[in-house]
């Protein structure tokens, strides 16, 4: 599980599995009897919720007392997956791959962006998690050749 994951979970009152990556809860944004509230853990370890009674993500992190951003907390892809070796390395590295990813960082660096716009300051983890997707993104130029 993700910490992500772990995170969010920890903050539900009430929920239970129900496949692997799956969990049902006890929606907190809204007055919730039957758990109509569905958690995935992505691929990635993002976390991704739906309230079936129609809460908005944001309304349900809100709830929870947490930012957008703690939904990434641990997305942060390692460009050089699982390879060893330069030779490999270069070889196995998928373009498209690693744009999705730069793109997911982009995506969070904007979230935390605007996390700092309304807060006013900047949460250390935060910071932490923006020099992450600054050396992710180094990382991917580097091993696709460039510097
Ligand atoms: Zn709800």
């Amino acid at each position: 599980m993700s910490a992500s994951v772990d995170k969010v979970l920890s903050l539900l009152p009430k929920y239970r599995k129900f496949g692997p990556g799956k969990w049902m809860a006890i929606c907190p944004a809204h007055d919730d009897r039957h758990p109509s509230l569905s958690i995935r853990e992505a691929e990635d370890g993002k976390v991704l919720m739906h309230c079936w009674a129609g809460c908005s993500v944001e309304q349900i992190v809100n709830a929870l007392n947490l930012s957008m951003v703690d939904l990434f907390e641990d997305s942060a892809r390692d460009f050089r997956g699982e390879t060893s070796g330069v030779g490999s390395l270069r070889k196995s590295f998928d373009y498209r791959d690693a744009l999705t990813g730069v793109s997911q960082e982009a995506t969070a660096v904007m979230l935390i962006a605007s996390e700092i716009i309304h807060s006013g300051s900047i949460k250390p983890h935060h910071y932490d998690r923006l020099r992450k997707a600054e050396s992710l993104i180094s990382d991917a130029l580097a091993v696709a050749g460039g510097r």
